[in-house]
């Protein structure tokens, strides 16, 4: 043990704290509907199927990200005309549902130019993803404590049983 200490001693911190810093090269992506045109280089661009483009509707166009399905390689950024799509610092993917992992919209497409017009958003992402992973936490938290207290009064029974046990045969005897 102590020559681990010795060693760690002269070697000294070896490790960067934050290596990646302002730049990480992850994170999910984040379309701004606003500038969004429906013009689906996104969704070509992206390996995993994450970016879908609905024309179920004649004369409009809905498009989805679901970062259950996003591997954060930032192809759609790059692919992206308008610069619609940035880059957000967030990470993590904790969720209760799937609602909290996507995002959609639905576009008005021009029939001359086929480019959309944003209309509304079908589909608004949850809580953030790390205000999930933070009320898991609280939730594992409670469960605990629940825990606890369910052993604590178990242990007051078994012992009034014990002394009202004991009781009784003192009286017998
Ligand atoms: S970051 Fe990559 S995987 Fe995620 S939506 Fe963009 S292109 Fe698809
Ligand atoms: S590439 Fe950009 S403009 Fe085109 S659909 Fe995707 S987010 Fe919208």
């Amino acid at each position: 043990m102590l020559r681990i200490i010795a060693t760690s001693l002269k070697t000294g911190v070896i490790t960067e704290a934050n290596p990646f810093g302002a730049h990480a090269s992850f994170g999910f992506p984040v379309i701004d509907f606003n500038r969004c045109t429906a013009c689906d280089e996104c969704a070509r661009s992206c390996p995993t199927g994450a970016i879908q483009v609905g024309t179920a509707v004649p004369g409009r166009k809905t498009l989805s990200l679901s970062y259950a399905a996003c591997i954060q390689c930032r192809e759609c950024v790059a692919g992206c005309p308008e610069e619609a799509v940035s880059v957000a610092n967030e990470i993590e993917v904790a969720a209760y549902s799937r609602q909290q992992l996507a995002q959609a919209a639905s576009f008005d497409i021009d029939a001359t130019t086929g480019r959309g017009t944003f209309s509304h958003v079908d589909v608004e992402p949850g809580f953030g993803l790390s205000a999930s992973a933070a009320r898991l936490r609280a939730r594992i938290a409670l469960i605990r404590r629940r825990c606890e207290s369910g052993m604590k009064w178990r242990r007051r029974r078994a012992s009034r049983r014990l002394s009202a046990e004991s009781r009784r045969s003192r009286w017998s005897a």
